[in-house]
């Protein structure tokens, strides 16, 4: 028996699809030096360029986070457990001072003497009121609160659901996108007969219907630098249900500045996460990633999927938290990180710790205000998007190589996206070869040809691309927006996923 290493989902395709691996060593970096020994391909995705760990990758030795410095010398045992918990945009992850600061009170201080309980809300609500836990004063302070959704997708559905029927005073939600057939596997506050309507709409057209005494706020819009202050400083507290880096750096920020709770949650593919990050009782999510993973080392979930059912789970456990902060009832996930697999049917808890040297809440922090968050996170703005429309050197549209295609040109497609997305659909005339398996199949292309690439949306097939221009390959061009651009702008009978 060695020490286990538990692998998240993310990083399993990089280690044989193994969840634990089994290595011998007497310090924490030893084993990951192991660890990369035997699969190499972990390597990028765990060590920075000075051979560092990441800071978007968090180490846990059994339930205790250790960082910095602390994680190479860290000594373990045979039987101890080292689980790697990288962000992920779906979700992210973890360590603080435990349970929040001793003797303060870890819920909100709901004010109720104006509220009353109509003779229709006491029958709705009559299986809380007799509940000792909420009681009349529990669902009048459910009453008083306002709670604002970010975002009315997979998370935002079950939490607009359920926290509408526990009888929430005012949910404001804030969404700028249209519900899309691909919505409602998992967005189940959506209809089929909503499809092509604003989400904020459709949400609230629910909601009234579960429980006309919700007051319900919508922000058709995304949230933004300029407009977060604003919007979050209207409500008790933040349900975080974005499923980007950006905004939930803005979120963590603006809650963080504003002194409110921010509920979070996060989904990929069968794993979720969630937690309580409330800077006055804990750390906020800045303690756990500083700084957030570069684009495209965290597949999203269009690209990575997930399973429809897990956003419901991990929703619900996000409304369940923000009702025990408003009934002053429990134990919240202040400090706490709880870890969700669906396929396994397990869940883990992991401590969160404040980092005093965290850049927002930590003891001299560097950031006092909102920033520009696309840029922190190194993702192009709308504008730097148009401008490289102009199509680099490197890349070629979908009409372009339609339109090779039909003067004949000689030139290999090849489609690097995986073999059960291939089979939803695919280019006539392209080759699969799985980004998975690209280096290992290089030699199947011949350096002479012109080769187009192509993923999904781009993104992988542009690391095919630099794999190509690595070894070589100097006549490699990159789809723009990948089949999904190719079903809009060449074949709209190709469905899209
Ligand atoms: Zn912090």
């Amino acid at each position: 028996m060695g020490v286990k290493v538990l692998l998240p989902t993310a990083l399993r395709q990089y280690a044989n699809g193994q969840d634990t691996i089994e290595l011998a060593g007497a310090k924490v970096g030893e084993v990951i030096d192991q660890l990369i020994a035997t699969y190499p391909e972990l390597k990028g995705h765990l060590l920075d360029d000075d051979g560092a760990i990441r800071n978007f990758v968090n180490v846990y030795l059994n339930e205790d986070n250790i960082r910095g410095d602390d994680i190479v010398n860290a000594p373990c045992k045979d039987g101890d457990e080292i689980m790697l918990v990288p962000a992920v945009a779906g979700g992210a992850v973890l360590d603080a001072a435990s349970e929040g600061k001793a003797g303060e009170s870890p819920y909100l201080n709901m004010v109720t003497e104006a509220i009353e309980l109509s003779k229709d809300e006491i029958a709705r609500y009559s299986r809380h009121l007799i509940l000792p836990e909420v009681g009349m004063e529990g669902q009048k302070k459910l009453k008083a609160a306002s709670i604002l959704l970010v975002g009315a997708g997979g998370l935002g559905s079950p939490l607009g659901l359920y926290l509408a029927a526990a009888g929430i005073g005012r949910l404001g939600i804030v969404d700028f996108d249209v519900v899309d057939e691909s919505n409602l596997q998992r967005q189940v506050i959506h209809g089929t007969k909503d499809v092509g309507k604003l989400k904020v709409d459709s949400a609230k057209a629910t909601i009234n219907d579960i429980n006309p005494h919700v007051e319900v706020d919508v922000y058709n819009t995304g949230l933004t630098s300029e407009n977060a202050m604003e919007i979050i400083a209207q409500y008790d507290m933040v349900i975080d249900g974005t499923d980007n880096f950006p905004t939930r750096y803005l979120v963590n920020d603006a809650c963080v500045l504003l002194g409110k709770p921010n509920v979070y949650g996060s989904i990929f593919r069968f794993e979720g996460q969630a937690s309580v990050f409330w800077a006055e009782k804990g750390p906020c999510y800045r303690c756990l990633y500083p700084e957030p993973p570069p684009p495209g080392m965290v597949p999203s979930c269009a690209e990575g999927g997930v399973i429809g059912i897990l956003p419901g789970i991990v929703g619900l456990l996000q409304a369940n938290e923000g009702v025990k902060l408003i009934l002053g009832q429990g134990k919240p996930l202040i400090g706490r990180l709880l870890l969700f697999n669906a396929l396994d049917m397990k869940f883990r808890e992991l401590k969160l710790k404040k980092d005093p040297k965290c850049p927002i809440c930590g003891e001299n922090p560097t950031v006092t205000e909102l920033i520009d968050y696309n840029e922190f996170c190194g993702i192009p703005t709308a504008g730097e998007t148009e401008a490289s429309e102009e199509i680099g050197l490197d890349e070629i549209t979908p009409v372009e190589v339609k339109a090779r295609m039909d003067r004949g040109e000689d030139f290999v497609l090849i489609d690097v996206r995986e073999q059960h997305e291939w089979e939803i659909c695919n280019i006539q005339g392209a080759t699969l070869i799985p980004l998975s398996e690209f280096e290992a199949r290089i030699d199947e292309l011949d350096s002479d040809s012109d080769i187009v690439v192509h993923c999904k949306l781009g993104g992988r097939s542009a690391k095919a691309q630099d794999i190509l221009f690595a070894n070589g390959y100097s006549k490699v061009k990159n789809l723009v927006g990948g089949i999904t651009r190719w079903a809009d702008d060449v074949d709209p009978s190709m469905p899209k996923y």
